[in-house]
């Protein structure tokens, strides 16, 4: 495909590929059809009578969508061509650099074309097995990297320790746990970490983790409900506080809920005096 200079941003462009961008989700009107520019006109020729009309019939539309890749652009003109247009395949081209370093590429071409042996058109065919080896050729490449498959999606990941699953899906389960364990705490403050892991398998870092989301959702509420009543000289907690308090105790013993609550409340009248200015009373 031609390499061609567009408006003044003085850098090279691969016309075609900006055209396949401009086209993203429109992969058959890309297929049969070849943008060119000329100065601020975008001739789009097309091989097929049916595609032009549906170019003819959103003009408008495409146009603003040309002109957020190419906004010099002010007008659209369409042209009908007579030969097909035939695209590169990029994905062929890709696996044709990488075939001479593998050794049994002809027996992966030919278990893909196996595979994908029930689609009868051959032109989706052919893009169903090159993106079928491309991802086989990918795998190949990444274990000689020393990478192994991850127990949970299947993708190849390096490791950097001893671990079975990769980061992806390690980050995924540990923020299930915590929503998970999160939940049981809400219902029962008295939980402990120890039962967690016992009980439910959830490492004490987790539940670390989510007793401190919950302290910090209480702590805020805590301070939006002060925001929202500075005007009072007086402000009603004792709900919100023994709340936080129980939370951060992980215990329903009064005495040590009132050690916590009075340390809470003046902690909360120091915040209100030096944000906002103002000496309020906190009940709890
Ligand atoms: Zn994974």
């Amino acid at each position: 495909m031609s390499i061609k200079h567009i408006g003044s941003f003085f850098e090279t462009y691969d016309i075609d590929e900006v055209w396949r961008k401009i086209l993203l989700g429109k992969d058959f009107i890309y297929q049969n059809t070849i943008l060119s520019i000329s100065k601020e006109k975008a001739i789009i020729h097309a091989d097929d009578n049916a595609v032009l009309m549906a170019l003819d019939m959103q003009k408008n539309k495409l146009l603003l969508d040309i002109n957020k890749k190419l906004p010099k652009i002010k007008e659209i003109e369409l042209r009908i061509r007579k030969e097909k247009i035939i695209k590169e395949n990029k994905e062929e081209k890709i696996i044709k650099a990488k075939q001479e370093k593998i050794e049994n590429f002809e027996e992966i071409k030919k278990r893909m074309f196996e595979k994908y042996s029930y689609i009868d058109d051959e032109e989706s065919k052919k893009v169903y097995v090159a993106y079928a080896i491309h991802r086989e050729l990918n795998e190949i490449e990444r274990k000689k990297e020393g990478a192994v498959k991850c127990l949970s999606c299947k993708e190849y990941f390096v490791r950097v320790l001893n671990e079975d699953i990769c980061i992806v899906c390690i980050n995924k389960k540990q923020e299930k746990d915590i929503n998970f364990i999160k939940q049981k705490i809400y219902n029962d403050p008295e939980m402990t970490k120890e039962y967690a892991s016992k009980i439910f398998d959830i490492s004490y870092y987790n539940y670390e983790l989510a007793l401190s989301q919950i302290l910090d959702e209480k702590m805020l509420d805590l301070q939006y409900k002060i925001e929202i009543n500075l005007e009072k000289n007086i402000i009603d907690l004792s709900k919100e506080l023994k709340e936080y308090a129980m939370y951060y105790t992980g215990s329903k013993n009064p005495k040590l809920l009132e050690i916590i609550i009075e340390k809470t409340k003046k902690r909360l009248e120091k915040i209100a005096l030096s944000f906002y200015g103002v000496n309020i009373k906190i009940k709890g």
